[in-house]
């Protein structure tokens, strides 16, 4: 699936948009403008109509095309707002399923508060797990410990 990028600066900055008036905006429905959010855009506050203010949405759309030029080390997340990857606040991450092979690490920025999404294979996953604290979800933590399990199996006769 390929993902639209969009003009980053179709908002004004100086403005603030509800979900209704970014999916105008943009030309997209209101459920890709929730997708955004999900994927790190920020928002004001929590309160409805959500609002978004003008100069999140053009740094997130800017990121999202400079973002494959940024390169996160493990233990790194991309901060759409600062626009460079950070290593997350406390080194924790939630982790939550995308399919059997992908997962999602959510983290909070230390610079920002700004919450960090980052896509990364189960295959990379304990690698990450070296450099970070994550939470993960109970029905992964066995396949990860299994995993490791075999990894370590020489270490653990010995
Ligand atoms: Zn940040």
């Amino acid at each position: 699936m390929k993902k639209r990028l969009h003009n980053p600066n179709l908002a004004k900055i100086h403005r603030s948009y509800t979900v209704e008036e970014v999916a105008s905006l943009y030309v997209v429905y209101k459920g890709t403008v929730r997708a955004w959010i999900k994927a790190g855009l920020s928002t004001i506050n929590d309160k409805r109509p959500m609002l978004i203010l003008g100069r999140d949405l053009v740094a997130f759309h800017q990121a999202r095309r400079t973002k494959n030029k940024q390169t996160c080390r493990p233990g790194e997340i991309y901060c759409v707002r600062c626009r460079a990857p950070k290593v997350p606040a406390g080194d924790m991450a939630d982790c939550n399923f995308v399919n059997d092979k992908i997962l999602n690490l959510v983290a909070i920025c230390p610079d920002c508060d700004t919450i960090m999404n980052q896509r990364v294979s189960l295959a990379k996953l304990e690698l990450i797990r070296r450099k970070m604290d994550i939470s993960l979800p109970q029905a992964l933590q066995h396949i990860v410990d299994s995993n490791q399990a075999s990894v370590n199996s020489d270490l653990k006769q010995g």
